[in-house]
């Protein structure tokens, strides 16, 4: 079942690759279907180079266990699956580690929007959250990743469609969009604001964007009733 979810996730995983997000095994992408009963995902450990869509693994959203599929699910499993649970808008889901988000992670610090490019994209700094604590660590570690996220957008009242990613601290970037192509977008849009912002803080460490410039980029692109379901075709 699902054969064109699996060849989508499939294809937006080797996206990863492609665009240099991701080396080895590192990062994966899943989709929710439409009825959000299930998620199609990346398996565990599979080389990017044989990764075919019948390799792609069917997870019940509810129960987390996996209905289909000859392997083990992508370890972040959990992750995705809180996600999905918290943020019914969410339809697609990325993980990686690439390093200028990584950097912003590691550091504990938001991406903050400094310029136009950031402000197309995500309506405000994207969050870090705070550091998981060492019993969240031990207990459920990859369930607990995606309850801190969820903490995070609801304690800073963030709507996650207007802002869509996140950098986990000490560990790296999530980002999500209307489907399992969109959140690869984003987290190659966030990747690239996290480097020019990076440099940015270099050559001046005081800098900052207006709201009002944020407000035009944010809502030339994004207006009340386009939060999913718009398009990159018109960059
Ligand atoms: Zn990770």
């Amino acid at each position: 079942m699902l054969e064109e979810i699996k060849e989508r996730v499939c294809k937006a995983n080797l996206e990863l690759v492609s665009s240099g997000l991701v080396v080895y095994t590192w990062g994966n992408v899943s989709e929710a279907t439409p009825d959000r009963r299930y998620m199609v995902i990346k398996p565990s450990g599979v080389d990017y180079a044989v990764m075919q869509p019948e390799h792609m693994v069917v997870v019940d959203i509810q129960t987390g266990k996996a209905v289909e599929g000859d392997y083990r699910p992508s370890s972040d499993t959990p992750t995705h699956l809180e996600l999905y649970r918290q943020f019914p808008q969410v339809g697609g889901i990325t993980h990686t580690h690439s390093v200028n988000a990584v950097a912003f992670a590691q550091a504990g610090r938001d991406i903050p929007a400094l310029g136009t490019t950031h402000a197309d994209y995500f309506y405000g700094g994207i969050p870090c959250t705070r550091l998981l604590t060492q019993h969240e660590v031990e207990q459920a570690y990859e369930i607990n990743t995606g309850r801190v996220i969820v903490e995070t957008f609801r304690q800073r009242n963030i709507d996650p469609m207007a802002i869509p990613g996140v950098v986990v601290c000490n560990h790296g970037p999530f980002s999500w969009g209307k489907d399992g192509a969109t959140s690869v977008y984003h987290a190659v849009v966030m990747e690239k604001v996290a480097e020019m912002a990076i440099k940015t803080l270099m050559l001046n460490p005081e800098s900052a964007l207006p709201q009002y410039v944020l407000d035009k980029h944010y809502y030339r692109k994004h207006g009340p009733n386009a939060y999913y379901g718009q398009t990159h075709a018109d960059e």
